[in-house]
């Protein structure tokens, strides 16, 4: 048993497009409502929940009916504006039915390097959830350039995942992925990968396990999921990567269930929880 992770109040879950859309691109409202289910209930239990969630794109491209992305930035942008405006009414069509409002917030990186920004984003994540609101959290495609002197970019959402889990004091971060948590090689590749329990450091000798590009749709794979992990654990946060295909394992991993796998740099902790 994890017993700590009993304990976590505030808590950040990230999912990917891939988790959200089916294999043919379409919107897959099974998961939207099992994510709206899970994390109601555990915000009316008292937890503070907090979601980021890709999907613009892809929702997107789903409602205009194409099937490719645009080549060019301005015509990615466009979708990703068309697709976040339909993602969040989705999200707050099936919250409400669990009787759950939800805030939308969307952030470039540059507020980590502008301390008043930075304030006033921490601000509003409190204010929303002081109010029993769950903040949904995704890049602001529109303004997100990536240049040398000024880089508003998170480049992906797990990192973005793991900046607001630093930045709101968040005592856990559950990556959700199309794959149950981290192996010793890509399980994708090699039928005998073992996965790993626990993780107390990221170094290069686990950078290099993680190889490969993941799914179509998400941009990251195994390696931006690890730079999360390294950041917050740097910062002494924790984080599950577990399968984002039945949400409600959300429940499980609170109870402390041994499921995906656990960074954080309490290793002593865990061993001896686990030994119990
Ligand atoms: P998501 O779209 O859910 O955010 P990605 O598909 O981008 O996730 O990344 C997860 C993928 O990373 C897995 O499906 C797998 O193909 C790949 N991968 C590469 N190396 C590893 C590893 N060592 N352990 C687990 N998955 C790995």
């Amino acid at each position: 048993m994890r017993k700590k992770l009993q304990q976590s109040k505030r808590i950040v879950i990230k999912i990917g497009t891939s988790s959200l859309m089916t294999a043919n691109g379409k919107v897959n409202y099974q998961q939207f409502d099992r994510l709206a289910y899970v994390l109601s209930t555990l915000n009316k239990d008292g937890k503070e929940i907090v979601l980021v969630s890709s999907g613009a794109m892809g929702v997107g491209l789903d409602k205009l009916n194409i099937s490719k992305r645009p080549v060019s930035i301005p015509g990615q942008q466009a979708i990703s504006a068309i697709g976040q405006c339909e993602m969040m009414n989705l999200y707050s069509r099936f919250f409400s039915h669990y009787n759950q409002t939800v805030g939308q917030i969307l952030l470039t990186r540059d507020i980590i390097e502008f301390p008043e920004s930075l304030k006033n984003v921490t601000n509003t994540f409190n204010a929303l959830i002081e109010m029993g609101i769950i903040p949904i959290v995704n890049e602001n495609d529109t303004v997100a350039v990536e240049e040398l002197d000024h880089q508003t970019k998170f480049g992906d959402n797990d990192q973005l995942s793991a900046i607001v889990a630093n930045i709101i004091d968040a005592d856990l971060l559950i990556m959700l992925s199309d794959i149950d948590g981290f192996y010793d090689q890509n399980p994708v590749n090699n039928p005998d990968a073992t996965l790993f329990h626990t993780i107390s450091q990221v170094t290069d000798e686990e950078m290099a396990k993680a190889g490969g590009e993941g799914s179509s749709f998400g941009t990251g794979g195994m390696i931006t999921k690890l730079k999360a992990a390294q950041y917050l654990l740097k910062n002494n946060h924790e984080m599950i990567l577990a399968k984002a295909e039945d949400p409600t394992i959300i429940f499980d991993i609170l109870k402390g269930h041994e499921i995906g796998t656990y960074f954080s740099n309490q290793p002593e902790l865990i061993k001896e929880e686990t030994t119990e």
